[in-house]
């Protein structure tokens, strides 16, 4: 009889045993188990009955795709975010029943009713409801987390807390700094493309000052606790909802860091595929519900006086607009030619990738400028 005071790699088989310990299922049960992780850095399990069905996530303490050592304290940030995100959005994540320290596992509801948005969106499916949707967990989940509204230890505390150095060395590097300065030569983009990328990043003083002042930023402004990863595959929907899940990267960041990434990539599909046209329309709801949201929410949560005066409330949610923007160009640049691609770029022409950089340049160049949906086009 497995006691599980010491980490081991959950299979097919001990999953089971686990949640029967873990008294999830009784003794003796027919059950079910199938792996449904497809991510490249843990491992995820479903196991199932008759009666009811059961996800569990549990991180390695390496990195499934080769094998390199990865911090498993990134688990317990999940987990943690996940419950404050529970708190403060009710029903925008999958139900979070329990947290083991020790085999690194998050023991969740099932959303298997919900389907990756990145797929659907690939797929021609359109979400009416996912505008609405999307700026009320932006909204709701970020603001209530800074210290404009918490008590200044709180923040402190949090802010340790959710120190994720690994996790946020990998978006340091992936995202903010091998797209312009390819030192560990692993930037993946079309042969063709070379003399463009080199003259257009590589050799851009004007584009690597804006892009180092948002890595600065990054890095310093610990403003919210963000998601820190929020692509359309961190998102599930269905007909009337969505659930965000894989918040491993969280940590104090800046809070347009996560509404940059959503728009991004409503980007890939929109300008990959014929049958998306209606996300044009979709990514300026996007972007004005959520600063119509956050706008109210300020008002209504805000209560420290100095920041209730107006032009200081003016002042920070239009910072928060520019690294929307900026940061929504860094996704769409590293996701077009650095290490890590997303599906919709799969086999794309050059000229859709050079299509994808200038739009990326354009949005980070021209940040401060753009005041509402329809300045991203
Ligand atoms: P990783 O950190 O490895 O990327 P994710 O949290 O993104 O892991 O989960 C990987 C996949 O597992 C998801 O794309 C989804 O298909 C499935 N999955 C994760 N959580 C759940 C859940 N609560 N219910 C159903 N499927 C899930
Ligand atoms: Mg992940």
């Amino acid at each position: 009889m497995k006691t599980y005071e010491k980490f081991f790699l959950l299979d097919l088989e001990t999953i089971k045993e686990y949640l029967i310990h873990k008294k999830y299922f009784e003794k003796d049960e027919k059950l079910e188990s199938r792996e449904v992780g497809d991510g490249n850095i843990n491992y995820v399990f479903l196991v199932r009955n008759d009666r009811k069905s059961i996800v569990v996530k549990q991180a390695d303490e390496f990195l499934r795709a080769n094998g390199r050592p990865l911090d498993s304290y990134r688990s317990k940030i999940e987990y943690n975010i996940l419950k404050e995100e529970e708190r403060l959005v009710p029903g925008f994540v999958p139900e979070i029943y329990e947290y083991d320290d020790v085999m690194h596992t998050i023991i969740m509801e099932d959303i298997s009713e919900y389907k990756n948005l990145r797929y659907e969106l690939m797929s021609g499916k359109k979400f009416d409801h996912f505008s609405e949707n999307i700026s009320t967990f932006l909204a709701d989940s970020l603001l209530p987390t800074t210290d404009l509204v918490l008590d200044a230890m709180d923040k402190k505390e949090k802010v340790k807390k959710y120190i994720n150095k690994e996790l946020c060395l990998i978006s340091e590097n992936l995202v903010l700094t091998e797209p312009y300065y390819d030192y560990k030569s692993q930037n993946k983009f079309n042969k063709e493309n070379l003399d463009f990328v080199t003259k257009n990043l590589y050799e851009n003083d004007a584009i690597k000052f804006e892009v180092s002042k948002l890595r600065n930023n990054f890095m310093n402004n610990a403003q919210a606790l963000i998601h820190g990863d929020l692509h359309s595959g961190s998102i599930f929907a269905n007909e009337k909802r969505i659930k965000v899940i894989d918040p491993e990267f969280a940590f104090y960041g800046p809070i347009g860091y996560d509404i940059g990434n959503v728009i991004a990539n409503l980007f890939f599909p929109l300008i990959c595929f014929e049958n998306c046209s209606w996300l044009k329309d979709c990514i300026v709801e996007v972007f004005d519900k959520t600063f119509d949201k956050m706008s109210k929410k300020y008002d209504k949560i805000v209560e420290f006086p100095l920041y209730r005066v107006k032009t200081f409330k003016d002042y920070y949610i239009k910072e928060i607009m520019a690294d929307t923007c900026g940061y929504a160009g860094t996704e769409i640049i590293r996701r077009t030619i650095g290490d890590t691609h997303v599906k919709e770029l799969d086999n794309i022409s050059a000229e859709k990738e050079r299509e994808f950089v200038n739009l990326g340049i354009k949005l980070i160049m021209n940040r401060y400028s753009i005041k509402e949906g329809k300045d991203l086009f």
